[in-house]
């Protein structure tokens, strides 16, 4: 069991009071954080790493402008959670982590900074491989992979797999369908309205999928250019980033930022699905996930519908080929269908059947590595000591 310091610790009971950080780590089980600070290129960033138990910790670099620490903090801890779950889910011998960098993803990149942050990724030796999330573009991710090799997601000019926008979205579309079987016993998108938040890479592809099969479309951001830009190339409706909550649609997509499913927004809602592709939409992921199965709506857990990024990188990992790696986020399709089964026979809320599933494969693989092997790597001066039983 985790111990979970107290107030009642004998040590850190100073720091406890003012700084709970080692509580906030010990509660959902986090491994490491890396906070990352370079004055000169104006680098301020936070690495955090879940679960190594799979493999390396693998997730995004989000770059935001956070209104303050706590916020980053908090931010880093969720998603890297997220995505010990999504790889579990997914089959992958991947971990769990995640990084942000504070700053405004508009005025405030630069080669240096970069390059920078690329350095703290190199320090950590592969327990952290980094990727594309939020607020970055290609562009930052060579800067970072002149740093270091632990980066996945990097251009395809340089041997990877580029933006796996394209095949998150496709994730996505799959998982929606599975949903809408589930929802009115045919997967088809023909006449259904849905409501899009965000107008970026991953909602951009959704449109294209979803227009393409015929659903009606209603698209916000909160640049509206970008919402106007989208919604004139797949023929949408543009609406206000305020009113999309209480739109009366078939299905909500989420494909912006987390915690968009909260006290404020759940009496709102008048559709009966919500499935997209933005991470940790549930704000407080007990609570709001059981308040979706009371008002009976159905809930593609956020981490295993946009698992197409993470299983586009993998693909990478071992030689990337794109028709392989949209097959394997087809599979969402399965994987959803499976949760929201689960889901109903057990009378849980959908992402409590898929945390289930997942945690069910991690202690599983964790345990038959617990097996000595002489293959296996042993580090520091064990690994001397039996050497000699290596071929
Ligand atoms: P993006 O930056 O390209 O797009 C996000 C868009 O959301 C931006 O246009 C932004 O202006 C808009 N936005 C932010 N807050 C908003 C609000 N309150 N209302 C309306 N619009 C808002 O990012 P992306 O790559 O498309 O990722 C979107 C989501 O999907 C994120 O949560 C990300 O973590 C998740 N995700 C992305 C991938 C991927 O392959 N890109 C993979 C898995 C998960």
């Amino acid at each position: 069991m985790t111990k979970v310091f107290t107030k009642e610790s004998k040590t850190l009971t100073k720091e406890n009071k003012n700084f709970p950080l080692f509580n906030e780590l010990a509660d959902k089980k986090h491994e490491q954080v890396v906070i990352c600070s370079d004055p000169e290129t104006g680098l301020r960033a936070i690495i955090a790493i879940h679960n190594t138990t799979l493999g390396p910790a693998l997730g995004g670099t989000r770059m935001w402008n956070y209104e303050s620490e706590e916020a980053a903090m908090k931010d880093v801890l969720r998603l890297s959670r997220g995505m010990t779950y999504k790889s579990a889910i997914s089959g992958l011998n991947l971990g769990g982590g995640k990084a942000v960098i504070i700053g405004d993803p508009h005025t405030e990149k630069t080669e240096a900074l970069f390059r920078s942050f690329g350095r703290f990724v190199d320090g950590l030796g592969g327990r952290y491989i980094t990727a594309e999330d939020v607020g970055m573009t290609e562009k930052e991710m060579e800067w970072i992979y002149s740093e270091t090799k632990y980066v996945t997601g990097i251009p395809k000019a340089l041997g990877g797999s580029g933006n796996p926008s394209p095949v998150t979205a496709y994730g996505v579309y799959m998982g929606v369908k599975a949903c809408a079987k589930k929802a009115y016993g045919s997967d088809s998108l023909e006449g259904k309205k849905i409501a899009l938040q965000g107008a970026g890479n991953v909602a951009s592809y959704f449109a294209r999928h979803a227009a393409k099969e015929g659903a009606e479309l209603f698209i916000c951001d909160i640049y509206g250019d970008k919402a106007n830009e989208l919604a004139k190339e797949v023929g949408a409706e543009v609406v206000d980033p305020d009113s999309i909550y209480g739109l009366d649609v078939d299905i909500f997509t989420p494909c912006a930022l987390g915690g968009v499913i909260n006290d404020d927004t759940l009496d709102q809602f008048k559709c009966d699905i919500i499935a997209g592709g933005a991470n940790n939409v549930l704000d407080v992921e007990d609570k709001h996930g059981e308040m979706l199965l009371e008002k009976g709506i159905i809930y593609a857990p956020d981490y295993v519908i946009n698992a197409g990024g993470i299983i586009n990188i993998a693909s990478e990992l071992e030689g990337y080929n794109e028709e392989r790696a949209l097959q394997n986020a087809g599979n969402i399709y399965t994987t959803i269908t499976d949760i929201l089964n689960y889901s109903e026979e057990h009378g849980i809320p959908a992402h409590k059947a898929s945390n289930a599933l997942a945690e069910k494969r991690i202690e599983t693989i964790g345990n038959i590595k617990n097996k000595y092997s002489s293959k296996a790597n042993v580090s520091g001066r064990l690994g001397e000591v039996y050497k000699r039983f290596i071929d």
